[in-house]
């Protein structure tokens, strides 16, 4: 954990945040007011039916899109305010990314598709690969770092894709659905991964999933229903309402 902050601050402030798409056929409301704070260290997990707006919100919070209205402030910084060359220097700093499909180089090392972030950053080669290393070694791939992307699992694949993740040593971490292209065992093991980021090293962690399993090892559970904040609080609450609303 970095050592400028305090654990009460939050890492995420969004007040009345809507985006709106204007496609052909008009005016597209997505998010409808999205109020929602992140405290440092916490494990959220995203949750709601396809098309809701999980992965809008997500491209927000990660400074990859603008909303249309309402606020947002990572780590205290107003985005509002910020030019794009400051919200990319702001994503960099703070923000690491995993997505469903890992997204690696695919004629690139594993050690150098972990070290792109900090090539990026301007740190010299020796540093990149020396740092990637330990990346790969803290998700349990250390032996790996000659491989290519297509020579590994898919659940190694994305572990790298987490080592990457970490390069700059982000305060947030934004996984919009990490497990869709797994299977349910290899799922369960990158959620260790996720939980050991979280509950050792205190990284703050956003985390879109569809499984109610998955979203069991977050201990905040968000669910969205058509761009609104639909409920908010445990897996275990949430999992108790789904049922007696089942019956
Ligand atoms: P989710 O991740 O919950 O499945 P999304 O945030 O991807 O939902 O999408 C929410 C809605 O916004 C969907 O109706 C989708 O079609 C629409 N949408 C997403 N991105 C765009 C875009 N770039 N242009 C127009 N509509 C979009
Ligand atoms: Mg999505």
């Amino acid at each position: 954990m970095p050592a400028d902050t305090t654990p009460a601050e939050p890492v995420v402030r969004t007040t009345a945040l809507c985006k709106d798409y204007d496609t052909g056929a008009g005016h597209h409301p997505v998010l409808k007011g999205i109020d929602m704070t992140v405290m440092q260290g916490e494990f959220v997990a995203l949750m709601g039916p396809s098309g809701s707006g999980k992965s809008t919100l997500m491209n927000i919070l990660g400074c990859l899109d603008g909303a249309t209205s309402g606020r947002y402030w990572l780590t205290g910084h107003d985005t509002a305010t910020m030019n794009s060359d400051r919200l990319a220097r702001l994503r960099n700093h703070y923000i690491g990314f995993v997505f469903q499909g890992f997204n690696l180089l695919a004629r690139v090392s594993l050690v150098d598709n972990v070290a792109l972030p900090l090539l990026y950053a301007g740190v010299p080669r020796v540093e990149r690969r020396q740092r990637a290393a330990a990346l790969l070694e803290r998700v349990g791939l250390a032996r790996y770092g000659e491989y290519l992307p297509n020579q590994i699992s898919g659940g190694q694949q994305q572990r790298v894709a987490i080592a990457r993740a970490l390069a700059n040593q982000p305060r947030l971490l934004l996984a919009d659905e990490p497990t869709g292209n797994l299977d349910t065992q290899t799922s369960e093991e990158i959620m260790r991964v996720f939980d050991e980021l979280n509950s050792h090293s205190g990284l703050t962690v956003i985390l879109v999933t569809h499984e109610l399993d998955i979203a069991r090892h977050a201990r905040r559970l968000v669910n969205m229903i058509d761009g609104r904040i639909a409920f908010d609080g445990t897996p275990e609450e949430f999992g108790r309402r789904s049922v007696s609303q089942a019956i």
